[in-house]
């Protein structure tokens, strides 16, 4: 659509996530230039734009696009590798296995990897996502790109590390997945001069910070949040994912590993945790007080068995938290939907009471919480005048979503990414009828069909398969 012409959706269900929480029993949206012009009942918005041209979404559920807060694109083409012969320690898995993989790419390989996963977020209904650790080797340029030319809105985390050459041979890391701290940060800074505000101001650059663990040289992090404040760039890390975190912070003064951080000055308005799922009540005051986000995983997190974190008591204590599907050897889909309702079961089971949270909280995570985290917070999340048109839409035509009392529980646990019928970006139609306009999704597939074999063996990694028998 031009930037000046009106398109209205009609006949929708509309969950606004305004502030009043309305839901619009038969609602319209009007779109113009990217943005949301009205919001309100079909016949009111029709009547204000008798030449608009219309969208008929009768039949659907209507919400803001979902926000994938935690994303690792390049292990997209890793789904499934975490099984078959199944690594029980951490660091076996993850330096005997997934970064020899990783390590061996191409940066055709990356760039097909990443667009798989763009094109799988676009089809489960996620409009916008960050992404924690882009390194530069993957070729920031062709998976910014991509992410422009898809349509979807991004904050690419780019790589920055710092571990010795002595300490990643001692550890066995993979070459192909090191780089100087020097190199590291000239790269993020590099990326953010040219990619910053890219694709309409869709695309963020930011700092993708690897965990403060032994092997890191802590002060990369006092550097990089100064150059973070300087720049207005914003943060994300893994934190408090394992109970290892917290000794080692113990083992430097700190009283928990989110101390750790707020000691090197990574909280702040735009940092986004990934997991805290060894936070606690202390921890979770100086993340309400410093405005520092958290992306809340709970497939990764029920899959790795770490377990669930405290999900709602950090929401109580007043923090930001959203939510990530994490990566595909670990989670191996990146559906929202679906892990919003993981999200519900496994808060409710943490704390033994079905009480314990609605779907509608876990739809705000999914949404108003993910713009905050995003530092879009005023510009979108909720379906209302001046905000983004960002939105997505599920068909309730379905056996499994029928028949529809509440679209809230509808949304939350009975529909799957697979049900997302209309995705629109930034004003952009970018899936429609569950068929994708920005993307070749054949040849996507393709590729990533014609390559994942070859990176397994130029990594000499085996054991993927299932234990049984192939004959
Ligand atoms: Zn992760």
């Amino acid at each position: 659509m031009s930037a000046v012409s009106t398109m209205i959706f009609t006949h929708g269900t509309i969950l606004t996530m305004n502030p009043s929480r309305e839901i619009i029993a038969d609602g319209a949206i009007a779109v113009s230039g990217g943005r949301i012009e009205a919001v309100g009942r079909t016949e009111d918005v029709r009547d204000r734009h008798p030449a608009a041209g219309e969208v008929d979404l009768s039949g659907h559920i209507v919400l803001p696009g979902l926000i994938d807060t935690h994303v690792h694109l390049a292990q997209t083409m890793l789904r499934g590798v975490s099984e078959g012969k199944r690594l029980k320690d951490f660091s076996n898995w993850l330096f005997g296995r997934i970064f020899p993989l990783q390590g061996s790419y191409t940066e055709a390989d990356a760039a097909a990897s990443a667009r798989l996963a763009v094109l799988e977020m676009i089809k489960s209904g996620t409009t916008g996502f960050v992404e924690c650790l882009l390194a530069g080797r993957y070729g920031f340029d062709g998976i910014a790109e991509a992410c422009v030319d898809s349509g979807i809105r991004a904050a690419l985390g780019s790589l920055v590390m710092a571990v010795s050459p002595e300490t990643r041979d001692e550890l066995g890391w993979h070459h192909g997945m090191w780089q100087t701290r020097e190199s590291s940060i000239a790269q993020a800074l590099d990326a953010h001069d040219r990619w910053e505000g890219a694709g309409e101001g869709r695309l963020q650059v930011w700092f993708g910070c690897r965990s403060a663990e032994p092997a890191c040289d802590l002060s990369l992090y006092d550097e990089v949040s100064e150059l973070a404040r300087e720049r207005d760039m914003g943060i994300t890390i893994h934190l408090a994912e394992m109970p290892s975190d917290n000794d080692f912070a113990h083992s430097l003064g700190f009283r928990s590993h989110v101390d750790l951080a707020r000691g090197h000055g990574l909280l702040g308005p735009r940092t986004v945790l990934a997991h805290c799922t060894v936070a606690g009540g202390e921890d979770f005051r100086l993340l309400a007080d410093t405005q520092t986000s958290v992306s809340h995983n709970p497939a990764n997190n029920a899959s790795a068995a770490w377990g669930p974190a405290a999900v709602t008591d950090m929401l109580a204590a007043g923090v930001n938290v959203a939510l990530g599907c994490d990566a595909a050897p670990s989670n191996a889909n990146l559906d929202l939907l679906r892990d919003m309702r993981v999200a519900c079961h496994s808060a409710r089971q943490r704390a033994g009471t079905r009480l314990a949270i609605g779907p509608e909280t876990v739809l705000e995570m999914a949404t108003i919480n993910g713009a905050r985290a995003l530092g879009l917070g005023d510009s979108l999340g909720s379906l209302e005048p001046g905000k983004s048109a960002d939105f997505i839409t599920i068909d309730t035509d379905a056996p499994h979503l029928q028949p529809v009392w509440n679209p809230v529980a509808t949304t939350v646990f009975a529909a799957q990414g697979q049900d997302v019928d209309t995705v629109v970006i930034n004003g952009q139609v970018v899936m429609r009828n569950r068929v994708v306009l920005t993307m070749d999704e054949a040849e996507i597939l393709d590729d990533v069909r014609g390559r994942f074999r070859d990176v397994a063996a130029r990594a000499g990694v085996t054991g993927l398969e299932s234990e049984w028998p192939t004959v």
